[in-house]
Order: structure tokens, then C-alpha cells, then sequence
């Protein structure tokens, strides 16, 4: 992610803080994208709007149940203190459904989180479920989609 998008600040810790570098900053947009507003990197709320675009037509109940629980937010991944979150780009996402989080590390997942891994999937998004320490609430760009995005925007 530091080499495709640069380091989004250079002091981080657990709490959530804004961007510093510059062309970084520039790339951030905020917009709706159907269930809420988001904040994130420009490619990401633009892939994040397909998605939500596809969830509207196939799974109309549950994109109506849909909150957010934040998109960008420079800070280490939960129990890391070198690791930056991809939420530091603004390319990730954590959801929540009629406001339930799925908590991190539980062994269940929220069914609509199952039908909304689909839709993500197609847009090469990957899902926090696949972590060591399971994120179900959380989807994050691949690196690969992003690569492609910012060579091909
Ligand atoms: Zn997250």
C-alpha cells in the first residue's frame, strides 16, 4: 500500500486521525453511495458505489439495513503497532447491519455480511473474514484492484 498510494501520515498509533500527505489527502472524496455517506480514497468510493449499486438491485432489504461504521481513518490495525489499517488509505470499510456489528475475532457471521461478500468479491474487494484475527464487518480493496484502478482509473 506504501508503494502504491504512499504513507498517509507519518506518526500513528489506535486512534483514528486524518491524512497529511498531500496528494493523498487531494484523492480523498466523500460521497452517498446509497445506504450512507462515506469518506475515502476517490477509486474506492467509486468501486464501493458499484457495489452498493448491485446490492440495491439483488438484495433490496438488506442494502436498507445497511450502516457504516467508518471508511477512512489512519491508524494501526486493532493490536498492531507497526501495522498501518488499510482504513489509513481509505480503502477499506467496516458495515454494519440494521445497526449490528459483527464483532472482530467471532466465530459467527452475520448472514447478510455472507450475501454482501459476493457483490464485493465481484468488484475485487477482499473480505476481513479471510484474516488470522476475523473481521467479518470489514472489506478492503485487494492491492491487485487497486493497482489496476490507479494504472486504469
Ligand atoms: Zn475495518
Amino acid at each position: 500500500m506504501k508503494g502504491l498510494l504512499g504513507l498517509p501520515r507519518k506518526d500513528a498509533d489506535q486512534r483514528c486521525r486524518p491524512v497529511t500527505l498531500p496528494e493523498l489527502r487531494e484523492r480523498m472524496v466523500t460521497a452517498d453511495v446509497g445506504p450512507f455517506r462515506v469518506t475515502g480514497l476517490d477509486v474506492a468510493v467509486e468501486s464501493l458505489t458499484r457495489v452498493m449499486n448491485q446490492v440495491h438491485e439483488h438484495e433490496p432489504d438488506l442494502f436498507h439495513r445497511l450502516g457504516t461504521a467508518g471508511m477512512l481513518c489512519c491508524r494501526y490495525v486493532r493490536g498492531s503497532t507497526r501495522r498501518l489499517s488499510n482504513h489509513s488509505w481509505g480503502t477499506a470499510i467496516d458495515l454494519s447491519i440494521s445497526g449490528q456489528l459483527n464483532s472482530v475475532g467471532a466465530e459467527t457471521v452475520q448472514r447478510g455480511l455472507l450475501k454482501l461478500y459476493y457483490h464485493f468479491h465481484k468488484e475485487g474487494w477482499y473480505w476481513g473474514a479471510g484474516f488470522r484475527r476475523r473481521d467479518a464487518m470489514h472489506f478492503e480493496l485487494a492491492d491487485e484492484t487497486i493497482k489496476q484502478l490507479i494504472i486504469k482509473p
